[in-house]
């Protein structure tokens, strides 16, 4: 039988793809059904069918997984923010242990790293400390929050979202009722007008300190007075600014804060260091699994207090300043030259002096330090983005010779890739743990451990 578009069929879910779209066969041809769940049997209808495989789109579940459970937002399938709420936490932090093993195996060809259990969430919601809500208006003229809807830019309206703070529904209520009181418009993408963009909203878990941004098209606020009044009522309230933003763009934040009540910045810790946050630093978002995985790194770094360690892609410090309590010295590259401030100023704030911080591109400033300085690592950690790290920078390790290096990754095919290339020039892989950071997604954390190998 061949299979064509709406053709409507019955499949069982056998496998989940690396985004969490369900896998299962029709007449042995392969579908992906995004929000089936492996375990599911579904009737599905078919979108997309290329030669080998196809898409389809989920109907009705048949018979469901035995890890199937209620999901707690109700517009889940919409927003596309959590893609795999639906599957019972103990069987997400599975799939991800899968995935991750999968992509070792696949990719970098590892089949006996001992991969340690992954370390997954006691309360796997209200994780985030950090929430963007675009504002619009709804087709009935209604000032809206809430998400976008999964690859659009139509907001979907929630104030609940189950994995942010619970403290943002009451901020945004406070904010939504001052617009429509004082006539405050929402920006509108199409023509560009309209006044309030986006509410960015940070809390610091462990201070408790909050932060209020609103990115206006615009300079100011009319009667601010009145928003800030009824904001620094709520406990916590720390930072109240405005972010201009005035150009026609999706990036989210311009580049000036103007502070309207407070300081411009949140304090907040991970475990006995003090990062100072402002509303355009990149912080991680998860602090209670951050603190978890930056533990396993520092374990697997294994620093008795004499060593110098390089942290490449250091972001604001984040590691640096954890791993600089137990080695002689550290030294942090990035990219971003706000970010070193930020790096400076948080070892300043904690009283750290054997931190120092470089900005460039690793690739660039670790070979060219090594060629004209000879630099020297006892441990290298890496934390790179997505796509890895450079083949410039991996060769640069390699002739640095550290006896350790730790590679935190959030995507762990690079890593597959990344390990392969430094086992096949003196590394072997001693240890391997997941972490979930990022509860309700498909997105899995990873630290690995290479040693060097007796020449
Ligand atoms: N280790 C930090 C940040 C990790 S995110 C933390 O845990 O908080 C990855 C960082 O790599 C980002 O800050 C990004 O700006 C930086 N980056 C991206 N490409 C880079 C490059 N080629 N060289 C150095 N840093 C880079």
């Amino acid at each position: 039988m061949d299979l064509k578009k709406n053709d409507v069929v019955t499949v069982l879910i056998e496998d989940m793809a690396a985004d969490g779209e369900g896998i299962g066969k029709a007449d042995g041809f392969t579908l992906f059904i995004k929000d089936a769940l492996i375990g599911d049997m579904v009737e599905a209808k078919l979108m997309k069918v290329k030669k080998n495989y196809g898409y389809a789109r989920l109907m009705n579940v048949i018979t469901p997984s035995p890890d199937r459970v209620e999901p707690k937002c109700p517009v889940y399938r919409q927003c596309g923010g959590c893609q795999i709420q639906a599957l019972d936490y103990q069987a997400q932090l599975k799939f991800k242990e899968r995935k991750v093993r999968g992509n070792l195996e696949r990719i970098g060809g590892f089949t006996d790293i001992p991969l340690e259990p992954i370390i997954g969430m006691e309360n796997p919601y209200h994780y985030r400390n950090k929430a963007q809500f675009p504002v619009g208006i709804d087709k009935s003229g209604e000032i809206v929050t809430g998400f976008y809807a999964g690859r659009s830019h139509h907001i979907i309206p929630n104030t609940r979202c189950h994995l942010g703070a619970q403290v943002n529904e009451e901020i945004l209520q406070v904010v939504l009722e001052y617009m429509k009181k004082y006539n405050v418009s929402a920006y509108n993408e199409v023509t560009g007008k309209g006044l309030v963009r986006h509410i960015l909203i940070r809390t610091g878990f462990i201070s408790g300190e909050i932060m209020v941004c609103l990115v206006v098209n615009g300079k100011k606020l009319p009667q601010a007075e009145k928003l800030i009044d009824e904001l620094i009522k709520i406990e916590g309230m720390t930072s109240i600014t405005v972010n201009v933003n005035e150009k026609r763009t999706n990036v989210i934040l311009g580049e000036e804060v103007r502070l309207l009540w407070g300081t411009t910045y949140i304090q907040d810790n991970i475990g006995d260091i003090t990062y100072r946050i402002s509303p355009l630093s990149f912080y991680q978002v998860n602090p209670i699994q951050t603190r978890k995985l930056y533990e396993t790194a520092l374990e697997y770094a294994d620093l008795k207090g004499e060593e110098t360690v390089w942290d490449l892609y250091c972001g604001i410090g984040t590691i640096s300043l954890f791993l600089a309590q137990k080695a002689k010295m550290v030294y942090g590259v990035e990219i971003v030259p706000q970010a070193i401030e930020d790096a400076r100023a948080n070892a300043a704030l904690n009283n750290i002096d054997n931190a120092e911080f470089y900005v460039g591109k690793a690739e660039k400033v670790l070979p060219e330090l090594y060629e004209k300085k000879g630099i020297y690592a006892d441990v290298i950690v890496v934390d790179p983005p997505r796509k890895g790290c450079d083949e410039k920078c991996l060769e640069t390790i390699v002739k640095m010779k550290p006896e350790r290096v730790v590679y935190v990754s959030c995507d762990s095919a690079t890593l597959a890739r990344d390990l392969r290339y430094l086992c096949e020039r003196g590394y072997e892989v001693k240890r391997g743990r997941a972490c979930d950071m990022f509860p309700m997604t498909t997105h899995v954390e990873t630290v690995a451990l290479l040693t060097r190998k007796a020449q």
